[in-house]
């Protein structure tokens, strides 16, 4: 069964599915609502699971299909503590559904009592401000991610010129008067990729794969709407309720997926969904996160499937082989991240990707 989403964090990632919601209405419920019978069932059901400090009614509702005036007071209610804002109506596919659904999908739907605690990571819905925040930041390092792309473009076009003049053999060498500039960057390119102990031709092929993928990497973001593309991310309604998502900074939900569970639960594929354990991050937690999603938004559009195979945090990711880098999400993130910012950034993310740099000079007559 195809994946619905894939998670991101710096200490464990991951790919599930949605549980299925039953939780539907066919019409509004609530105040001006069209309040059909079995609809306000289902409202006074799922708001009954709800915990009384989670927005949950004061008194258990009676279920009776009848949206009655507690009911709407318990509409409101829930809404003000999880939306910030209250009109006492719930709508077929609008917000206040999609948090009541988040609920459901817990399993609380048997009236257990509400929010469970899973491996002491479940978390409550952000306050308000941080969600602000959070969408603050995750928007300001659209641009730098742009820049990002852009600058690997170039530095590995720098990369190519050399290596067709060079071959994979005299990459490490400086000639007098040449600049260091290049190998340097052969060199990065190297730690992600592991090229070097391919033949030229199969080094050019691969470099020029991945020059294709950062660019549509580029083009994606680029392509987005809203400010610097700010459409492709936005906060998190649901992992504070799905323990598959408990240890992600951020998830993408895939293209392949239940496109109607995504929807239920109201979120979408090519979008990155940061949740609040990103919060109190550093900027740059924000920006590689973005990077490292990317990677996996242009894989179909590449004969690469890039997925995860290790991440930045593992010893392992040291020993892939080439054709594993090729297909490893967070080599790309790691590479570009890298050419942009240098490594002493990307170490202050992953220690692991420390660059032991052999300053031997081969010099060329
Ligand atoms: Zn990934």
């Amino acid at each position: 069964m195809p994946y619905d989403f894939r998670t991101f964090s710096f200490r464990g990632c991951g790919c599930g599915n949605l549980p299925d919601v039953e939780t539907d209405i066919r019409a509004s419920v609530g105040q001006g609502g069209v309040n059909r019978s079995d609809d306000s069932v289902t409202i006074q059901s799922a708001l009954n699971n709800i915990p009384i400090d989670q927005g949950g009614p004061q008194v258990r509702l009676a279920v009776d299909g009848i949206a009655g005036p507690l009911t709407i007071s318990a509409i409101r209610k829930f809404q003000t503590r999880q939306l910030g804002w209250a009109d006492g109506r719930i709508d077929p596919g609008g917000p206040t559904l999609a948090r009541l659904r988040g609920y459901s999908a817990n399993g609380n739907a048997g009236g257990t009592g509400g929010l469970k605690t899973h491996g002491g990571h479940r978390r409550a819905p952000s306050p308000q401000m941080f969600e602000v925040i959070r969408r603050g930041t995750a928007v300001s390092v659209l641009p730098h991610a742009s820049h990002a792309l852009r600058k690997t473009q170039l530095n590995l076009d720098l990369v190519m010129a050399r290596l067709k003049v060079k071959g994979v053999q005299r990459m490490t060498e400086i000639s007098p008067g040449e600049s260091r500039e290049p190998r340097r960057l052969w060199n990065i390119f190297n730690r992600h990729f592991s090229v070097a102990n391919l033949s030229t031709p199969a080094a050019t092929q691969s470099l020029s794969s991945v020059q294709q993928t950062f660019e549509n990497m580029k083009a994606v973001l680029d392509g987005r709407p809203g400010i610097w593309g700010a459409d492709i991310v936005e906060i998190d309604p649901i992992t504070a309720y799905v323990k598959e998502l408990d240890e992600a900074v951020a998830y993408t939900p895939t293209t392949t997926g239940d496109r109607a569970r995504q929807t239920r639960l109201g979120i979408m594929p090519w979008r990155i969904y940061f949740t609040n354990l990103i919060d109190g991050q550093d900027f740059d937690h924000y920006l590689y996160t973005v990077l490292h999603e990317l990677a996996h938004f242009v894989d179909n559009e590449t004969q690469l499937h890039i997925g995860d195979i290790a991440y930045g945090y593992q010893p392992s990711i040291l020993r892939l082989s080439h054709h594993q880098r090729m297909r490893n999400a967070e080599c790309y993130s790691a590479c570009a991240f890298e050419m942009a910012f240098g490594n002493d950034r990307l170490v202050g993310i992953y220690p692991l990707l420390r660059a032991i740099e052999i300053d031997d000079d081969v010099i060329i007559r």
